[in-house]
């Protein structure tokens, strides 16, 4: 039976130890849900070699293979790192990010989420924190990928602006609000900013040029976590320039590791010290 300390060696190389003795789940490097065909030739491989003939796919769009038993684990690890796979992180590391299809396959995308999630991915993937620190990129408020569960969030934003010489009132954009945000009535648009998510939809869907992008680019949210004490992660700060979410993220992880308490993810930390706190440490104001 593998000793404790074996566990420690094997869950740094991404074997999860499993409730039956001797074998692991084994959990492997991927970001942002795309895989590869090399990828999930070599996964496949693995599983009928050293498995049990399947996958189990996480709710981090991770992959991991059960049932790899102990006298296996080199020879697994040998075949995924010679497949270019590394292991998955777990423990007090930078979780791998997860993202959506973004602008790059979804219609309603409004960022390049897995060029975000690549570079974020090369930058901060199984590095050390105090606890977990999880960060999710989502293309639009539709939120598919959850960033308000995580410590670190991204989600695409477009603010429309109503060109009123240029409408025909064909309603269009009322029918593609699914917020009610835009009503027309008497001849009269109105455009309530209260209810807009910044979905761009009313933007996508005008033909007349009557409703135009005012500003775009990255809303931030941090401190969200779920599991026993769930958070919602605050809204915190919009950007439209990609070197500004990067400042941010840097900054954010550096206060984490800087102010974290035994066991507390980044939304423990911003309840115990405030959002304001925060925000001046790593000299951004919260934007309202
Ligand atoms: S969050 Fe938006 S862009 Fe991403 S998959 Fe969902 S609908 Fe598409
Ligand atoms: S951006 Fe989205 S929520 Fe806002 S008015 Fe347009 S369609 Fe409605
Ligand atoms: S879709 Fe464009 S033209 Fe039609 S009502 Fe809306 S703003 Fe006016």
């Amino acid at each position: 039976m593998a000793k404790n300390t074996d566990k420690d060696l094997l869950k740094d190389k991404g074997f999860l130890s499993q409730r039956q003795d001797d074998y692991f789940s084994m959990r492997l490097h991927a970001a942002g849900g795309n895989l590869t065909s090399d990828y999930l030739r070599a996964v496949a491989d693995a599983a009928d070699r050293y498995g049990k003939g399947y996958v189990h796919v996480t709710s981090r769009q991770g992959i991991e293979i059960p049932f790899v038993h102990l006298e296996n684990t080199d020879a697994a690890s040998e075949q995924m790192n010679s497949a270019g796979i590394g292991p998955g992180a777990s423990g007090k590391k930078i979780r791998a990010v997860v993202a959506c299809q973004g602008d790059r396959v979804c219609k309603r995308g409004l960022i390049d989420c897995q060029g975000i999630c690549e570079k974020i991915d090369k930058l901060y993937f199984g590095k050390p924190v105090p606890y977990k620190f999880k960060i999710a990129v989502t293309g639009c408020p539709a939120s598919c990928l959850k960033v308000q569960e995580n410590d670190f969030g991204i989600m695409g934003f477009t603010d429309p602006v109503f060109i009123e010489e240029n409408c025909v009132m064909c309603r269009l954009c009322e029918k593609a609000c699914e917020m009610s945000a835009i009503t027309i009535d008497n001849g009269s648009l109105y455009l309530d900013m209260h209810k807009c998510v910044s979905c761009g939809l009313c933007v996508k869907a005008c033909r007349k040029d009557a409703m135009q992008v005012k500003g775009q680019g990255y809303t931030i949210f941090v401190g969200g976590k779920v599991g026993k004490r769930p958070r919602m992660g605050d809204m915190f700060f919009r950007t439209g320039n990609e070197e500004v979410v990067f400042d941010i993220l840097e900054k954010t992880i550096d206060y984490y590791r800087e102010n974290a308490l035994e066991g507390e993810r980044l939304g423990d930390v911003i309840d115990r010290c405030g959002l304001d706190q925060f925000g001046e440490t790593i000299k951004y104001s919260r934007q309202k």
